[in-house]
Protein backbone atom coordinates (compact mmCIF):
# COMPACT_ATOMS: atom_id res chain seq x y z
CA UNK A 1 0.00 0.00 0.00
CA UNK A 2 1.49 3.03 -1.04
CA UNK A 3 2.19 5.81 1.70
CA UNK A 4 -0.23 8.38 2.20
CA UNK A 5 0.15 12.27 2.60
CA UNK A 6 -1.99 14.93 2.53
CA UNK A 7 0.17 17.20 0.66
CA UNK A 8 3.68 16.22 -1.87
CA UNK A 9 5.73 18.72 -2.99
CA UNK A 10 7.80 17.85 -6.32
CA UNK A 11 11.25 19.95 -5.86
CA UNK A 12 13.04 21.11 -3.38
CA UNK A 13 14.29 24.53 -4.77
CA UNK A 14 12.63 28.02 -3.46
CA UNK A 15 9.20 27.65 -4.85
CA UNK A 16 9.10 23.97 -3.02
CA UNK A 17 10.60 24.50 -0.15
CA UNK A 18 7.98 27.42 0.89
CA UNK A 19 5.47 25.46 -0.35
CA UNK A 20 5.87 22.64 1.90
CA UNK A 21 6.54 24.92 5.19
CA UNK A 22 3.45 27.06 4.49
CA UNK A 23 1.14 23.71 3.83
CA UNK A 24 2.84 22.49 6.96
CA UNK A 25 2.61 25.49 8.84
CA UNK A 26 -1.39 24.91 8.40
CA UNK A 27 -1.40 21.57 9.84
CA UNK A 28 -0.76 19.81 6.32
CA UNK A 29 1.31 16.31 6.56
CA UNK A 30 3.97 17.08 3.94
CA UNK A 31 6.12 14.84 1.51
CA UNK A 32 9.03 16.77 -0.34
CA UNK A 33 10.43 14.71 -3.14
CA UNK A 34 13.29 15.76 -4.38
CA UNK A 35 15.81 13.87 -7.69
CA UNK A 36 19.38 15.29 -6.76
CA UNK A 37 20.48 13.48 -3.33
CA UNK A 38 20.65 17.48 -1.57
CA UNK A 39 17.82 20.24 -1.26
CA UNK A 40 18.14 23.36 -2.97
CA UNK A 41 21.17 22.79 -5.54
CA UNK A 42 20.17 26.16 -7.71
CA UNK A 43 19.26 27.93 -4.38
CA UNK A 44 22.49 27.46 -3.56
CA UNK A 45 23.65 28.52 -6.90
CA UNK A 46 21.93 31.46 -6.80
CA UNK A 47 23.48 35.37 -6.98
CA UNK A 48 27.16 33.78 -7.36
CA UNK A 49 26.37 31.79 -3.63
CA UNK A 50 25.23 35.41 -2.46
CA UNK A 51 21.68 34.79 -3.10
CA UNK A 52 20.01 37.73 -4.53
CA UNK A 53 16.75 36.87 -2.68
CA UNK A 54 14.56 39.56 -4.21
CA UNK A 55 14.55 43.48 -4.54
CA UNK A 56 12.93 46.09 -3.06
CA UNK A 57 10.48 47.34 -5.57
CA UNK A 58 6.80 47.81 -5.25
CA UNK A 59 4.82 45.05 -6.66
CA UNK A 60 3.29 47.33 -9.61
CA UNK A 61 6.78 47.98 -10.80
CA UNK A 62 7.63 44.66 -9.57
CA UNK A 63 5.11 42.96 -12.35
CA UNK A 64 5.71 45.03 -15.11
CA UNK A 65 9.19 43.84 -15.65
CA UNK A 66 8.03 40.60 -16.18
CA UNK A 67 6.18 41.76 -19.17
CA UNK A 68 2.07 41.57 -20.76
CA UNK A 69 1.67 38.02 -17.82
CA UNK A 70 3.18 40.30 -15.29
CA UNK A 71 -0.57 40.44 -13.58
CA UNK A 72 -0.23 36.96 -13.05
CA UNK A 73 1.43 37.25 -10.09
CA UNK A 74 -0.28 40.02 -8.31
CA UNK A 75 -2.22 37.78 -5.58
CA UNK A 76 0.92 35.78 -4.99
CA UNK A 77 3.17 39.05 -4.38
CA UNK A 78 -0.43 40.40 -2.26
CA UNK A 79 0.08 37.72 -0.38
CA UNK A 80 3.60 36.98 0.10
CA UNK A 81 5.57 39.86 -0.77
CA UNK A 82 10.02 40.98 -0.58
CA UNK A 83 8.70 42.65 2.78
CA UNK A 84 6.52 39.40 3.82
CA UNK A 85 9.87 37.26 2.11
CA UNK A 86 12.84 39.24 4.28
CA UNK A 87 9.72 39.18 7.94
CA UNK A 88 9.72 34.85 7.14
CA UNK A 89 13.73 34.63 6.87
CA UNK A 90 14.37 37.00 9.79
CA UNK A 91 11.69 35.20 11.81
CA UNK A 92 14.11 32.00 10.81
CA UNK A 93 17.30 34.01 12.18
CA UNK A 94 18.30 34.86 9.11
CA UNK A 95 18.80 38.90 8.71
CA UNK A 96 18.71 40.64 5.20
CA UNK A 97 19.63 43.59 3.62
CA UNK A 98 20.03 45.39 0.61
CA UNK A 99 23.38 47.20 0.19
CA UNK A 100 22.32 49.05 -2.73
CA UNK A 101 19.19 50.07 -2.05
CA UNK A 102 17.59 47.45 -4.54
CA UNK A 103 18.64 43.87 -4.21
CA UNK A 104 18.25 41.96 -0.96
CA UNK A 105 20.38 39.41 0.09
CA UNK A 106 21.06 37.36 3.42
CA UNK A 107 23.40 39.58 5.30
CA UNK A 108 26.04 36.69 5.54
CA UNK A 109 25.96 36.66 1.72
CA UNK A 110 25.78 33.18 1.71
CA UNK A 111 22.85 30.96 -0.14
CA UNK A 112 23.76 28.01 2.17
CA UNK A 113 22.26 30.39 5.48
CA UNK A 114 18.97 30.61 3.52
CA UNK A 115 18.99 26.84 2.96
CA UNK A 116 20.09 26.28 6.01
CA UNK A 117 17.15 28.27 7.79
CA UNK A 118 14.28 26.24 5.34
CA UNK A 119 15.93 22.93 6.06
CA UNK A 120 15.66 23.63 9.71
CA UNK A 121 12.24 24.80 9.45
CA UNK A 122 11.03 21.76 7.70
CA UNK A 123 12.61 19.65 9.98
CA UNK A 124 10.86 21.27 12.98
CA UNK A 125 7.26 21.55 11.10
CA UNK A 126 8.41 17.31 10.51
CA UNK A 127 8.27 17.85 6.53
CA UNK A 128 9.52 14.30 5.55
CA UNK A 129 12.01 14.85 2.49
CA UNK A 130 13.29 11.96 0.69
CA UNK A 131 16.32 12.96 -1.87
CA UNK A 132 16.97 11.01 -4.81
CA UNK A 133 13.54 10.45 -5.59
CA UNK A 134 12.51 11.90 -9.02
CA UNK A 135 8.73 11.91 -9.40
CA UNK A 136 8.36 10.34 -13.39
CA UNK A 137 4.07 10.16 -12.96
CA UNK A 138 1.48 11.83 -11.63
CA UNK A 139 -1.57 9.74 -10.65
CA UNK A 140 -4.87 11.06 -11.29
CA UNK A 141 -8.54 9.92 -12.00
CA UNK A 142 -9.39 12.64 -14.85
CA UNK A 143 -10.80 15.12 -12.36
CA UNK A 144 -8.71 14.31 -9.08
CA UNK A 145 -4.85 14.42 -8.50
CA UNK A 146 -4.62 10.93 -5.96
CA UNK A 147 -0.30 10.72 -5.59
CA UNK A 148 2.75 10.44 -8.08
CA UNK A 149 5.00 7.72 -8.94
CA UNK A 150 9.08 7.97 -8.66
CA UNK A 151 11.39 5.76 -10.09
CA UNK A 152 11.07 4.11 -6.47
CA UNK A 153 7.90 3.47 -5.81
CA UNK A 154 4.43 5.05 -5.54
CA UNK A 155 3.20 8.10 -3.18
CA UNK A 156 -0.53 8.85 -2.19
CA UNK A 157 -1.99 12.16 -1.84
CA UNK A 158 -5.08 14.35 -1.82
CA UNK A 159 -2.75 17.24 -3.32
CA UNK A 160 0.49 17.81 -5.15
CA UNK A 161 2.79 20.75 -5.64
CA UNK A 162 4.84 20.65 -8.88
CA UNK A 163 7.53 23.07 -8.26
CA UNK A 164 10.39 21.40 -10.86
CA UNK A 165 11.56 24.51 -12.13
CA UNK A 166 12.50 24.95 -15.65
CA UNK A 167 15.03 23.55 -17.94
CA UNK A 168 18.20 25.82 -17.16
CA UNK A 169 21.66 24.40 -15.50
CA UNK A 170 20.75 20.87 -16.33
CA UNK A 171 23.48 20.35 -13.57
CA UNK A 172 21.31 21.68 -10.79
CA UNK A 173 18.17 19.38 -10.85
CA UNK A 174 15.51 21.25 -13.78
CA UNK A 175 15.59 19.61 -16.46
CA UNK A 176 11.89 20.03 -17.46
CA UNK A 177 10.33 17.54 -15.86
CA UNK A 178 7.74 19.21 -14.83
CA UNK A 179 6.48 20.33 -18.26
CA UNK A 180 5.81 16.53 -19.03
CA UNK A 181 3.84 15.71 -15.82
CA UNK A 182 1.84 19.34 -16.98
CA UNK A 183 1.13 17.92 -19.90
CA UNK A 184 0.17 14.40 -18.66
CA UNK A 185 -2.44 16.39 -16.56
CA UNK A 186 -3.81 17.79 -19.68
CA UNK A 187 -1.95 21.36 -19.38
CA UNK A 188 -0.61 23.09 -22.29
CA UNK A 189 3.44 24.06 -22.40
CA UNK A 190 4.05 26.75 -24.52
CA UNK A 191 7.47 27.53 -26.45
CA UNK A 192 10.95 27.01 -24.33
CA UNK A 193 13.73 28.84 -24.57
CA UNK A 194 16.61 29.19 -22.53
CA UNK A 195 17.12 32.80 -21.17
CA UNK A 196 19.61 34.59 -18.97
CA UNK A 197 22.88 33.51 -20.53
CA UNK A 198 25.92 34.51 -22.29
CA UNK A 199 25.22 35.11 -26.56
CA UNK A 200 27.42 34.62 -29.21
CA UNK A 201 28.00 36.77 -32.09
CA UNK A 202 29.03 36.64 -35.80
CA UNK A 203 32.11 39.86 -35.32
CA UNK A 204 34.96 37.77 -34.43
CA UNK A 205 36.79 40.96 -33.23
CA UNK A 206 34.91 40.68 -30.01
CA UNK A 207 37.42 38.08 -29.20
CA UNK A 208 39.94 40.76 -29.28
CA UNK A 209 37.98 43.01 -26.61
CA UNK A 210 37.58 39.40 -24.61
CA UNK A 211 37.02 40.53 -20.62
CA UNK A 212 36.81 44.20 -21.04
CA UNK A 213 34.32 45.54 -19.14
CA UNK A 214 31.49 48.42 -20.53
CA UNK A 215 29.48 50.36 -18.21
CA UNK A 216 25.87 51.35 -18.96
CA UNK A 217 26.42 50.06 -22.34
CA UNK A 218 22.65 49.92 -24.26
CA UNK A 219 21.73 47.53 -26.71
CA UNK A 220 19.11 47.36 -29.11
CA UNK A 221 17.19 45.37 -31.59
CA UNK A 222 18.29 46.40 -35.20
CA UNK A 223 15.17 44.49 -37.14
CA UNK A 224 11.98 47.05 -37.92
CA UNK A 225 9.65 45.05 -36.14
CA UNK A 226 11.53 44.84 -33.07
CA UNK A 227 13.02 48.02 -32.37
CA UNK A 228 11.21 48.57 -29.09
CA UNK A 229 13.47 45.81 -27.65
CA UNK A 230 16.16 47.11 -25.66
CA UNK A 231 18.57 47.09 -22.34
CA UNK A 232 21.01 49.42 -20.42
CA UNK A 233 23.39 47.65 -18.58
CA UNK A 234 27.16 46.59 -18.12
CA UNK A 235 28.48 43.98 -20.48
CA UNK A 236 31.60 42.30 -20.76
CA UNK A 237 33.29 40.56 -24.21
CA UNK A 238 33.79 37.08 -24.36
CA UNK A 239 36.16 35.42 -26.99
CA UNK A 240 33.04 34.51 -29.15
CA UNK A 241 30.56 36.98 -27.96
CA UNK A 242 29.24 39.34 -25.34
CA UNK A 243 28.33 38.34 -21.40
CA UNK A 244 27.25 40.87 -18.69
CA UNK A 245 24.38 42.00 -16.76
CA UNK A 246 22.61 43.40 -19.76
CA UNK A 247 23.52 40.87 -22.11
CA UNK A 248 22.17 37.95 -19.45
CA UNK A 249 18.52 40.48 -19.50
CA UNK A 250 18.28 40.86 -22.80
CA UNK A 251 18.85 37.43 -24.11
CA UNK A 252 15.32 36.37 -22.41
CA UNK A 253 14.37 39.03 -25.73
CA UNK A 254 16.87 37.56 -27.83
CA UNK A 255 16.59 33.78 -27.72
CA UNK A 256 12.96 33.61 -29.11
CA UNK A 257 13.89 35.62 -32.08
CA UNK A 258 16.95 33.83 -32.55
CA UNK A 259 14.91 30.55 -32.97
CA UNK A 260 13.09 32.27 -36.11
CA UNK A 261 15.86 33.72 -37.56
CA UNK A 262 19.24 32.27 -38.09
CA UNK A 263 20.74 35.43 -36.87
CA UNK A 264 19.41 38.75 -34.55
CA UNK A 265 21.21 41.79 -35.36
CA UNK A 266 21.94 44.60 -32.66
CA UNK A 267 23.56 47.49 -32.07
CA UNK A 268 25.40 49.01 -29.48
CA UNK A 269 26.08 52.21 -27.82
CA UNK A 270 29.44 52.00 -25.57
CA UNK A 271 29.84 55.75 -24.55
CA UNK A 272 27.35 56.00 -21.63
CA UNK A 273 24.42 57.07 -24.30
CA UNK A 274 26.34 59.71 -25.79
CA UNK A 275 25.18 61.29 -29.46
CA UNK A 276 27.57 62.07 -32.37
CA UNK A 277 27.72 66.03 -31.09
CA UNK A 278 28.14 65.12 -27.33
CA UNK A 279 31.16 62.93 -28.83
CA UNK A 280 32.52 65.62 -30.67
CA UNK A 281 32.26 68.22 -28.27
CA UNK A 282 34.18 65.90 -26.28
CA UNK A 283 37.13 65.21 -28.66
CA UNK A 284 37.19 69.40 -29.54
CA UNK A 285 38.08 70.13 -25.55
CA UNK A 286 40.40 67.38 -25.39
CA UNK A 287 41.95 69.02 -28.48
CA UNK A 288 41.89 72.39 -27.05
CA UNK A 289 43.85 71.50 -24.29
CA UNK A 290 46.33 68.70 -25.97
CA UNK A 291 46.26 69.62 -29.45
CA UNK A 292 48.17 66.58 -30.40
CA UNK A 293 46.50 64.17 -29.04
CA UNK A 294 46.24 61.12 -30.99
CA UNK A 295 42.77 59.43 -32.16
CA UNK A 296 43.80 56.32 -29.48
CA UNK A 297 44.44 58.87 -26.77
CA UNK A 298 41.31 60.19 -27.54
CA UNK A 299 39.23 56.97 -27.52
CA UNK A 300 40.46 56.00 -24.71
CA UNK A 301 38.62 58.63 -22.44
CA UNK A 302 35.70 56.62 -23.58
CA UNK A 303 36.74 53.46 -24.40
CA UNK A 304 39.30 50.73 -23.18
CA UNK A 305 42.20 50.51 -25.07
CA UNK A 306 41.23 47.08 -27.19
CA UNK A 307 37.65 48.61 -27.79
CA UNK A 308 39.19 51.32 -29.02
CA UNK A 309 41.52 49.92 -31.91
CA UNK A 310 38.43 47.42 -32.75
CA UNK A 311 36.36 50.22 -33.91
CA UNK A 312 39.38 52.05 -35.26
CA UNK A 313 39.90 48.95 -37.80
CA UNK A 314 36.37 49.10 -38.78
CA UNK A 315 36.16 52.55 -39.69
CA UNK A 316 39.58 52.27 -41.35
CA UNK A 317 40.52 54.95 -38.87
CA UNK A 318 44.43 55.37 -37.74
CA UNK A 319 45.02 55.77 -34.06
CA UNK A 320 48.11 57.16 -34.18
CA UNK A 321 47.35 60.11 -36.44
CA UNK A 322 45.34 63.03 -34.69
CA UNK A 323 41.56 63.46 -35.13
CA UNK A 324 42.32 66.28 -38.20
CA UNK A 325 44.77 64.28 -40.12
CA UNK A 326 42.07 61.36 -40.21
CA UNK A 327 40.49 60.84 -43.83
CA UNK A 328 36.74 62.59 -43.89
CA UNK A 329 34.69 59.44 -44.84
CA UNK A 330 36.46 56.76 -42.14
CA UNK A 331 36.20 59.72 -39.75
CA UNK A 332 31.86 60.09 -40.05
CA UNK A 333 32.00 56.08 -39.86
CA UNK A 334 33.69 55.85 -36.61
CA UNK A 335 31.60 58.86 -35.22
CA UNK A 336 28.71 56.58 -36.60
CA UNK A 337 30.21 53.37 -34.62
CA UNK A 338 31.20 55.44 -31.62
CA UNK A 339 27.39 56.10 -31.25
CA UNK A 340 25.81 52.60 -32.37
CA UNK A 341 28.24 49.52 -33.07
CA UNK A 342 26.62 47.09 -35.17
CA UNK A 343 26.32 43.34 -33.02
CA UNK A 344 25.26 40.24 -34.73
CA UNK A 345 23.94 37.47 -32.62
CA UNK A 346 24.33 34.26 -33.73
CA UNK A 347 24.24 31.93 -31.46
CA UNK A 348 24.55 30.50 -27.19
CA UNK A 349 24.60 27.86 -25.86
CA UNK A 350 21.72 26.05 -25.11
CA UNK A 351 19.85 24.93 -21.60
CA UNK A 352 23.35 23.93 -20.59
CA UNK A 353 24.46 28.03 -19.61
CA UNK A 354 20.69 29.68 -19.21
CA UNK A 355 19.96 30.58 -15.67
CA UNK A 356 16.37 31.00 -16.30
CA UNK A 357 13.59 29.53 -19.05
CA UNK A 358 11.46 31.35 -21.15
CA UNK A 359 7.94 30.01 -21.58
CA UNK A 360 6.46 27.00 -19.20
CA UNK A 361 3.21 25.78 -18.36
CA UNK A 362 0.44 27.88 -19.96
CA UNK A 363 -0.61 30.85 -17.12
CA UNK A 364 -4.44 30.48 -18.67
CA UNK A 365 -5.01 27.07 -16.79
CA UNK A 366 -3.69 27.97 -13.08
CA UNK A 367 -5.72 30.19 -11.19
CA UNK A 368 -3.91 33.10 -9.79
CA UNK A 369 -5.74 33.42 -6.71
CA UNK A 370 -4.58 29.77 -5.51
CA UNK A 371 -2.14 28.26 -8.32
CA UNK A 372 -4.43 25.47 -8.62
CA UNK A 373 -4.89 23.13 -12.11
CA UNK A 374 -7.98 24.27 -13.80
CA UNK A 375 -8.07 20.89 -15.17
CA UNK A 376 -6.98 18.76 -12.22
CA UNK A 377 -8.05 19.54 -8.93
CA UNK A 378 -5.46 19.21 -5.93
CA UNK A 379 -2.96 19.74 -8.72
CA UNK A 380 -0.80 23.28 -8.35
CA UNK A 381 2.01 24.76 -9.23
CA UNK A 382 4.46 27.35 -8.58
CA UNK A 383 7.84 29.04 -9.22
CA UNK A 384 9.51 28.80 -12.43
CA UNK A 385 8.37 25.99 -14.08
CA UNK A 386 5.17 28.62 -15.16
CA UNK A 387 4.99 30.88 -17.87
CA UNK A 388 6.82 33.61 -16.15
CA UNK A 389 9.96 35.07 -16.13
CA UNK A 390 11.76 38.12 -14.59
CA UNK A 391 15.32 40.01 -15.60
CA UNK A 392 17.82 39.70 -13.19
CA UNK A 393 17.90 41.23 -9.65
CA UNK A 394 15.74 38.70 -7.67
CA UNK A 395 12.80 38.95 -9.39
CA UNK A 396 12.71 35.24 -10.46
CA UNK A 397 13.29 33.69 -6.51
CA UNK A 398 10.57 36.66 -5.19
CA UNK A 399 8.23 35.02 -7.96
CA UNK A 400 9.69 31.48 -6.63
CA UNK A 401 9.00 32.28 -2.85
CA UNK A 402 5.76 34.28 -3.67
CA UNK A 403 3.83 31.45 -5.62
CA UNK A 404 5.31 29.02 -3.32
CA UNK A 405 3.64 30.08 -0.60
CA UNK A 406 0.56 30.93 -2.03
CA UNK A 407 0.14 27.37 -3.54
CA UNK A 408 0.90 25.94 -0.35
CA UNK A 409 -1.46 27.91 1.85
CA UNK A 410 -4.24 27.09 -0.64
CA UNK A 411 -3.52 23.50 -0.56
CA UNK A 412 -3.37 23.28 3.16
CA UNK A 413 -6.24 25.26 2.85
CA UNK A 414 -8.44 22.92 1.10
CA UNK A 415 -7.75 19.89 4.14
CA UNK A 416 -9.56 21.84 6.04
CA UNK A 417 -12.60 22.08 3.60
CA UNK A 418 -12.76 18.28 3.41
C1 LIG B 1 23.46 30.15 -11.53
C2 LIG B 1 22.12 30.80 -11.25
C3 LIG B 1 22.06 31.94 -10.46
C4 LIG B 1 20.82 32.55 -10.21
N1 LIG B 1 20.79 33.64 -9.39
C5 LIG B 1 19.60 34.20 -9.08
C6 LIG B 1 19.52 35.25 -8.12
O1 LIG B 1 20.51 35.63 -7.48
N2 LIG B 1 18.28 35.80 -7.87
C7 LIG B 1 17.15 35.36 -8.52
O2 LIG B 1 16.07 35.90 -8.25
N3 LIG B 1 17.20 34.34 -9.38
C8 LIG B 1 18.38 33.74 -9.67
N4 LIG B 1 18.41 32.67 -10.54
C9 LIG B 1 17.13 32.12 -11.04
C10 LIG B 1 16.47 31.33 -9.89
O3 LIG B 1 17.45 30.56 -9.25
C11 LIG B 1 15.34 30.42 -10.36
O4 LIG B 1 14.41 31.12 -11.13
C12 LIG B 1 14.62 29.81 -9.14
O5 LIG B 1 15.57 29.18 -8.30
C13 LIG B 1 13.57 28.82 -9.55
O6 LIG B 1 13.09 28.19 -8.37
P1 LIG B 1 12.15 26.91 -8.47
O7 LIG B 1 11.95 26.48 -7.06
O8 LIG B 1 10.98 27.19 -9.31
O9 LIG B 1 13.02 25.83 -9.25
P2 LIG B 1 14.48 25.15 -8.90
O10 LIG B 1 15.24 25.96 -7.93
O11 LIG B 1 15.06 24.86 -10.20
O12 LIG B 1 14.04 23.84 -8.14
C14 LIG B 1 13.42 22.77 -8.79
C15 LIG B 1 13.81 21.51 -8.05
O13 LIG B 1 13.02 20.44 -8.53
C16 LIG B 1 13.82 19.28 -8.65
N5 LIG B 1 13.20 18.41 -9.63
C17 LIG B 1 13.06 18.60 -10.96
N6 LIG B 1 12.41 17.60 -11.53
C18 LIG B 1 12.10 16.74 -10.54
C19 LIG B 1 11.43 15.48 -10.51
N7 LIG B 1 10.95 14.91 -11.62
N8 LIG B 1 11.29 14.85 -9.32
C20 LIG B 1 11.78 15.39 -8.19
N9 LIG B 1 12.43 16.57 -8.16
C21 LIG B 1 12.59 17.24 -9.33
C22 LIG B 1 15.16 19.83 -9.08
O14 LIG B 1 16.21 18.92 -8.83
C23 LIG B 1 15.25 21.10 -8.26
O15 LIG B 1 15.87 20.88 -7.01
C24 LIG B 1 19.63 32.02 -10.79
C25 LIG B 1 19.70 30.87 -11.58
C26 LIG B 1 20.93 30.25 -11.80
C27 LIG B 1 20.98 29.00 -12.63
Amino acid sequence: MAEKYDLIVVGSGAAGMMAAITAARSGASVLLLEKLSKIGAKLKATGGGRCNLTNTLDNETFMSRFGRDGKFMMPSLQAFDHTALTAFFKELGVESHAPDGFRVFPRTHSSSTIIDAMQQEMQRLCITVACSQRVVSLEHNGERITGVGTEKGSYSADMVVIATGGKGYPVLGAEGDGYLLAESAGHKVTELYPAMMPLKTKEKWVGSCRADTIAKVELRVNMKKYKRLHAKGDLIFTKEGIRGPVVLDFSREITPLLSKFEEVPLIANFTKGMNEEQIREHFKKIIAKEPQSDLLTLLKTLLPESLSLELCKLSDTDPSLTLAKQKGEARDRLFKLLVWTPLTVNGHDGFKMAMITRGGVSLREIDPYTMESRKIKGLYFCGEVMNLDGPCGGYNLQWSFASGYLAGKAAAGQLHLS
